[in-house]
């Protein structure tokens, strides 16, 4: 019995890209594996999206994209956020492709023009005349998945900006972006969410034909039954009204079960039931309605117990519950299948 045992389905992953890669029609599709994958592992989640016909790799840092360089020694790796000086060098020795974002341009190496079309962050507010070395021009969508007015906006003045720059890649659509805005995939698209079968919009993925690669799965630890008056978990935030079993699942906010999320379900022997009280670092609550035997399967994310669900009670999106779930430190098992 694991205690906490996430399993990446590589096949989910490689079907959701072709999924997107459909969605992007004859742009390219370009995986973005940055953290670790959402959480799923960067090489892996790597192999997979490659396989689905993924043609770059797109990640935050340049200790990411070495990694990746360490095992993929043939993909085309593009670093977004903008490297110290220093790790220019590293860059061209690893053949990363690098984006100047934040004002100055490297030299020596492959390089995106990044354009700051309304997000207000990374982005150069006007394109240089592209040097020999650019090789693609970007910029990055503010509200994809909520403002249509001012991703319109954005679209444009990202297509006003980039026409005529012959054989430079333009690239523009995250994948809200991918599956909403035809007009806004341009030479190529980089997605990150929906490769790992979660809804940018929050809602249900099979509304886009995306499935959910990643499962949690846990069981009870220990099973009581609580008399009114008594409580569970730091602070009594749940005391019960009547004699109440409540089950003990040895995972808590240090493996990534945040602390609010104390409301949301999670399925015990298959039923939907409710976690109460505090969630702690290392266990939490679950209402269960009757005795269940100690051992009894958990399921924290799976057979339709969503990240978005979960993202939706802690009041943030699945982005942050995905990047936040601790399946790398050695406190949980991780398994990939091919299903
Ligand atoms: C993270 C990121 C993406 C991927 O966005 P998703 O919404 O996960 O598809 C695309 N482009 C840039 C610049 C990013 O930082």
């Amino acid at each position: 019995m694991q205690r906490s045992c996430f399993t990446i389905d590589l096949g989910a992953i490689r079907r959701n890209a072709e999924t997107l890669l459909r969605a992007a029609r004859s742009a390219e599709l370009w995986a973005v594996v940055k953290a670790e994958g959402y959480g799923h592992g960067a090489v892996d989640t790597s192999r997979a999206a490659l396989a689905g016909g993924a043609t770059a790799l797109c990640v935050a840092t340049l200790p990411e994209a070495l990694h990746l360089r360490a095992s993929l020694r043939d993909a085309r790796i593009i670093v977004m956020c903008p490297v110290s000086e220093r790790e220019v060098g590293e860059a061209r020795a690893a053949r990363l492709e690098l984006v100047a974002a934040d004002g100055r341009v490297p030299e020596g190496v492959k390089v995106h023009l990044k354009l700051d079309t309304g997000m207000g962050r990374w982005g150069l507010s006007e394109l240089p005349s592209p040097s020999r070395e650019v090789v693609g021009v970007m910029s990055h969508l503010a509200c994809a998945e909520s403002d249509e007015p001012f991703t319109r906006a954005q679209i444009e003045r990202f297509a006003a900006a980039t026409a005529g720059l012959g054989k430079i890649t333009r690239h523009l659509a995250n994948t809200a972006a991918t599956l909403r805005y035809p007009e806004a995939r341009f030479d190529a698209v980089r997605c990150g969410i929906g490769l790992y079968g979660i809804s940018p919009f929050g809602g249900d993925p099979a509304d886009n034909g995306l499935e959910p690669a990643l499962r949690w799965e846990s069981y009870l630890a220990l099973v009581k039954r609580l008399e009114p008056g008594q409580s569970t978990g730091y602070c009594r935030r749940f005391v019960a009204a009547e004699p109440t079993w409540i089950g003990i699942v040895p995972v808590g906010y240090a493996d990534g079960f945040r602390r609010d999320m104390t409301g949301t379900e999670v399925l015990v022997a298959g039923e939907r039931r409710r976690v109460v009280g505090t969630v702690s670092m290392d266990a939490l609550a679950v209402e269960l309605g009757r005795e269940l035997p100690v051992g009894t399967p958990v399921t924290l994310v799976g057979d339709g117990i969503r990240i978005e669900e979960h993202a939706r009670v802690a009041d943030t999106i699945g982005y942050e519950i995905a990047t936040g779930l601790n399946t790398r430190s050695g406190r949980a098992r991780r398994v990939t299948v091919d299903g």
